[in-house]
């Protein structure tokens, strides 16, 4: 175990540690051992599991002076943004040493084995059982929407270990090998062109028992701790980590690259759970409504200045939690705001880019020679990532939970509005109606 010292001066304190250890000359995987060891990859998480103990604000500046140095920043991907939290709050120390330095330092990548055909927004729901067979656990059943599945080495996965208890108690938390017999992954295409989701089968697939993360049973707490950190993550447009210039893991291939040949080139845009660069809102469609010559229309105006408002409030909202948390508070039902927030700024951001574009905006360039045929047929490079952030639109107000689900969470647990009744907390899951 390697304890991390804790730094009051983040920025300051990363940008001397970047003088003296970034090389560009260095592989992908030599950079990453050297930034996770020394806890800038990831951190927020605590001293004993490769983090700094750093507020999500704080971390969010951290990354931002990796990039103003021109560093390489963190490995990208589900690990950091999800399991290394996880397993940092309900994992063992020695789990914290086996899973954790490989995501912090991009060995491992990670994709989530969370929904299920029959369980998306009722994640209790989930069928995919796992039954004890000696030092080992033997699973099946499916799973689907997982993101980034075709390049996972490990998957979070929820399954149900014990039926006969009420749903939300029968649930364990595994981190599974995904490199195995038993694992099958079939990709869907989305409509913006990428398969970025999987089907994933598991046919007797095995887990041994020290990959149980938390105590049996209760793989609910740990899962909702995977759901806050994804919340709170994409609410952020990233906070832990998640957002990197280079894909971590053994099936991606880019551990043995030049780490100064992946640094991103500085752009407006920022990656989200797993999909494209999001647009940074208005200041890039204020931009794009100049150069159109509709930047006088008081519709258009008036979109752009509520786009403008959900970005200030957005920031507004983080730093009044971080100012109320170094106070020792907190403020409930804030990750669930961030994230309707977003959903709600994205949603604007596709209907006012569309209307700018007029009818432009029906081409869109699936492919990287399509996008450069395009962007040289209109002049105009904006297009492609309007369209494309246009496409993906529909994705935020669904992951991590659908807004529906967003807003029933801020009315019974932070309102304290009375519940749906039913009785899935004290029935035994074996005996509760399925669709199947
Ligand atoms: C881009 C993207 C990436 C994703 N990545 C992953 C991943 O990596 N791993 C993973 O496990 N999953 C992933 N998901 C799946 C995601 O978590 C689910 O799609 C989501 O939880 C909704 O579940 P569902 O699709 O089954 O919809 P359903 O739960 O069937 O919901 C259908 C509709 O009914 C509404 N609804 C359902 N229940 C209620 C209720 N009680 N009250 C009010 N309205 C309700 C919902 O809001 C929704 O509008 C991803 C999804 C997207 C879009």
């Amino acid at each position: 175990m390697s304890t991390l010292e804790a730094t009051a001066n983040p920025v300051a304190d990363v940008t001397a540690w970047l003088e003296e250890h970034w090389d560009p000359d260095l592989t992908v995987a030599e950079w990453w051992e050297r930034l996770g060891t020394a806890g800038w990859s990831a951190p927020t998480l605590p001293t004993n599991a490769f983090g700094r103990g750093l507020s999500r604000s704080d971390a969010v500046a951290v990354q931002r002076a990796i990039g103003d140095f021109g560093a390489l920043g963190p490995p990208s991907g589900l690990g950091l943004l999800l399991a290394a939290p996880t397993i940092a709050t309900h994992g063992t120390q020695e789990q914290i040493d086996r899973y954790v330095l490989d995501i912090v330092t991009g060995q491992r990548a990670w994709c989530q084995l969370f929904s299920e055909p029959g369980a998306g927004s009722d994640l209790a729901g989930l069928t995919t059982r796992a039954v004890r067979d000696g030092d080992e656990w033997i699973v099946n059943g499916q799973k689907v929407w997982t993101s980034l599945g075709q390049t996972a080495d490990l998957g979070m996965l929820i399954a149900r270990t014990n039926p006969d208890a009420p749903k939300h108690q029968g649930i364990t938390w595994f981190a599974i090998d995904m490199h195995q017999p038993g694992v099958e992954l079939r990709p869907l295409v989305e409509m913006t062109g990428h398969a970025m989701f999987n089907e994933v089968f598991m046919t007797d697939a095995r887990v041994p028992n020290d990959a149980v993360i938390g105590d049996l049973n209760a793989g609910w707490a740990a899962a909702n701790t995977t759901l806050q950190h994804e919340r709170a993550g994409l609410g952020a447009g990233g906070g832990t980590g998640g957002v990197g210039g280079a894909t971590p893991g053994t099936v991606a291939g880019q551990l043995d690259l030049r780490a100064g040949d992946l640094v991103p080139q500085r752009s407006t845009g920022t990656k989200t759970k797993a999909g494209p660069a999001r647009t940074s809102g208005a200041s890039m469609l204020t931009e794009l409504a100049r150069g159109l010559g509709k930047h006088t229309d008081p519709l258009i105006r008036q979109d752009l200045v509520r786009m403008h408002t959900l970005d200030t409030v957005g920031r507004l909202n983080a730093q009044r939690l971080k100012a109320t948390r170094a106070a020792g508070g907190d403020i409930r039902g804030m990750a669930n705001i961030s994230k309707l927030m977003m959903s709600d700024t994205v949603r604007l951001g596709r209907d006012l880019g569309l209307r700018l574009l007029g009818p432009a905006g029906t081409l869109h360039g699936y492919t990287r020679e399509q996008r450069a045929a395009l962007d040289e047929a209109t002049g105009n490079p904006v297009l492609g990532i309007v369209t494309g952030t246009a496409l993906y639109a529909q994705a935020p107000p669904i992951y991590g939970g659908t807004d529906q689900i967003q807003r029933n969470i801020i009315g019974e647990r932070v309102l304290g509005l009375p519940k749906e009744p039913n009785n899935d907390k004290t029935t035994p899951f074996s005996e509760l109606p399925k669709n199947q």
